[in-house]
């Protein structure tokens, strides 16, 4: 196998979302936080990267002294957050803060040179979408919130996603681009490929 590009190896992608989690504006109050934005994130950056198939299941991988210093020394964490800590700090940080390192990473991705061999039909990107749905209460709303009626005349309030990736026949690895919220105010400008893209256009 050939040697990825230094700034794509995984040392340097766990790096620039070290950095990326350190810098993120921390609005909590400092008495009640145990665990630091940064460890919270990383922690749940290791989760996807373990594909762990829950929270609980991470927790239970950490249990594991190896498997904790491994977090420990390989996603820069340094005490690992409970589980119900996670889930309500992440679920309270907007998500456009997050929405930077997409870009980032495929800025990194062209640069490699590694965009390229995902072209299909000459210089074209082939993206693929799918809209998903992941919150729907018929109590909890806010001012974006998509409403659907039910058979007894309820309002359903929910939160859809858009999420697109660039795919290439024949490659198992797929790039995902930055997620977009399905709101109720879209629909006026093509905000979605705006937002997607990095800032240059790639070739
Ligand atoms: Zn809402």
């Amino acid at each position: 196998m050939r040697e990825p590009k230094k700034h794509l190896s995984f040392s340097a992608l766990s790096r620039a979302l070290s950095k990326h989690f350190e810098n993120l504006p921390d609005k909590r109050q400092a008495a009640k936080t145990d665990y630091s934005l940064h460890d919270i994130f990383m922690s749940a950056f290791a989760m996807m990267y373990f594909q762990d198939t829950s929270l609980l299941a991470f927790q239970r991988r950490m249990q594991d002294s190896l498997q904790q210093n491994n977090l420990k020394s390989f996603f820069a964490v340094e005490s690992i957050p409970k589980d119900t800590q996670l889930r309500t700090v992440i679920d309270q940080l907007p998500t456009e803060q997050l929405k930077p390192l997409f870009p980032k990473i495929l800025s990194a991705l062209q640069r490699g040179k590694q965009l390229e061999k995902y072209q299909s039909l000459g210089d074209h990107y082939l993206v693929a979408l799918d809209g998903s749905q992941y919150f729907s209460s018929d109590s909890i709303q806010c001012p974006a919130c998509l409403t659907k009626k039910s058979k007894n005349g309820d309002l359903r309030y929910h939160h859809q996603i858009l999420q697109a990736a660039i795919i290439k026949p024949g490659l198992k690895q797929v790039i995902p681009l930055s997620p977009e919220g399905i709101q109720n105010s879209d629909g006026q400008k093509n905000r979605i490929v705006k937002s997607m893209l990095p800032k240059e256009r790639f070739k």
